[in-house]
């Protein structure tokens, strides 16, 4: 296939530069379902760009007759944190502009609706569709959304405009506002095992990117790119079920981390490629050799509650000794960690030791092992946790 390749300027700078995103578009010779996928939202967190590259190369490959539906890919889709550094490293995990988390920035609409009832309510457009058929609730509510969307399009070219991260999030949304799936890949900022995140009600879904651990959804406030997506879908299935019409639409929006972060690291990209490849014939959408996968059938990917995922800070300043291998899982009561601490009261230095007070899987490790206090150290999966 050869995809139809669309560049996008999304910010003139002041230097005079343009800065731009790029699409490729895979469309296959039967109409389905829309996939989006996006990498590198987080500066630093670039194996997302290898694996959409990987990916890109396959579909390239491929015969139009093997994708139903179509595959939108954006690798690089934030040059303005990509191209961030302090020295050797990148960040760009915030705006230094705004401050802000490139990923809690996306325009919510059922945040949108409960701001105008009257106009709006998801409520009002369940008891008005609640016997409509799947396909029908799904282009009626799309429609109501693309409508308040388009709105923000519109003033772009009022004498006010519009701060730079309205006018970013909706150049990525502009493109995704439609699709039945999106993946947005990111890495951790440390170190960091390969894993998801899933919202509820798709934990079925969750098990064909056949990675062993994931995060369920609970508590978010939205503005996160996969939940702008999701939560107003989320939202209306509750309310067509407070109307005893129970439905889960075949809608999905899936971050999937894929190892630590200023990392390439091939073993991560392999499993973030593999798992795509396989959620994507598991849905219909690739037909490709051997995919799904034979541990499809067997596979369970276990998934914890966000709340079971626990930080560790440095309780003093200092240099990080020690430190569990990511994916570790450690017993109730053994070493997570080990800093030695310096003073300034004429004492010798101190070794701490930090334990673990229940079992837990070692889901990320500071890739800086100098720590002032307060510190991030680590993330554990504390599996006993309820
Ligand atoms: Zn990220």
């Amino acid at each position: 296939m050869i995809p139809d390749i669309q560049t996008r300027p999304i910010a003139h700078l002041a230097s005079g530069d343009t800065l731009g995103i790029q699409l490729y578009r895979f469309v296959g010779d039967r109409p389905g379902k829309k996939v989006y996928l996006q990498s590198n939202l987080h500066g630093s967190e670039v194996s997302g760009n290898v694996v959409l590259q990987q990916l890109i190369a396959l579909l390239c490959d491929l015969d139009s007759s093997q994708l139903q539906g179509e595959i939108w890919i954006i690798p690089n889709c934030n040059p303005f944190s990509a191209n961030q550094r302090s020295h050797h490293f990148s960040s760009g995990r915030y705006n230094p502009y705004t401050g802000h988390d490139w990923n809690r920035i996306f325009w919510d609409y059922e945040k949108h609706a409960a701001a105008q009832p009257q106009t709006c309510s998801i409520a009002t457009f369940a008891k008005q569709h609640r016997d409509d058929s799947p396909e029908q609730l799904i282009q009626s509510f799309r429609q109501q959304i693309r409508r308040a969307f388009d709105a923000i399009a519109d003033t772009f070219q009022t004498p006010h405009g519009l701060p730079l991260e309205q006018r970013y999030r909706y150049h990525l949304q502009d493109l995704c506002l439609d699709a039945d799936y999106i993946i947005d890949c990111h890495s951790s900022s440390n170190l960091a095992i390969n894993y998801l995140y899933c919202f509820h009600d798709r934990q079925p879904s969750a098990d064909a990117f056949l990675l062993q651990y994931g995060l369920l959804m609970h508590d978010y406030d939205g503005n996160a790119f996969d939940e702008a997506f999701c939560k107003p879908w989320l939202a209306l299935e509750r309310e067509l079920a407070k109307l005893d019409r129970a439905i889960i639409f075949d809608i999905e929006a899936w971050t999937i981390e894929i190892g630590s972060g200023m990392d390439a690291d091939p073993d991560a990209i392999y499993r973030g490629l593999r798992g795509i490849k396989n959620y994507l014939a598991t849905k219909g959408i690739l037909d490709i050799p051997k995919f799904p996968l034979v541990q499809s059938l067997s596979h369970r990917t276990q998934l914890f509650e966000r709340s079971q995922l626990v930080n560790y800070y440095a309780p003093r300043g200092g240099t990080l000794s020690q430190r569990p291998l990511i994916g570790t899982i450690v017993p109730a009561g053994q070493q997570l960690y080990q800093l030695v601490s310096f003073n300034r009261n004429g004492n010798i230095p101190e070794t701490i030791e930090v334990c673990t007070p229940q079992r837990g899987i070692v889901f990320d490790v500071a890739r800086n092992c100098s720590l002032n206090e307060g510190e991030y150290v680590l993330g554990v999966v504390e599996c006993d946790r309820t």
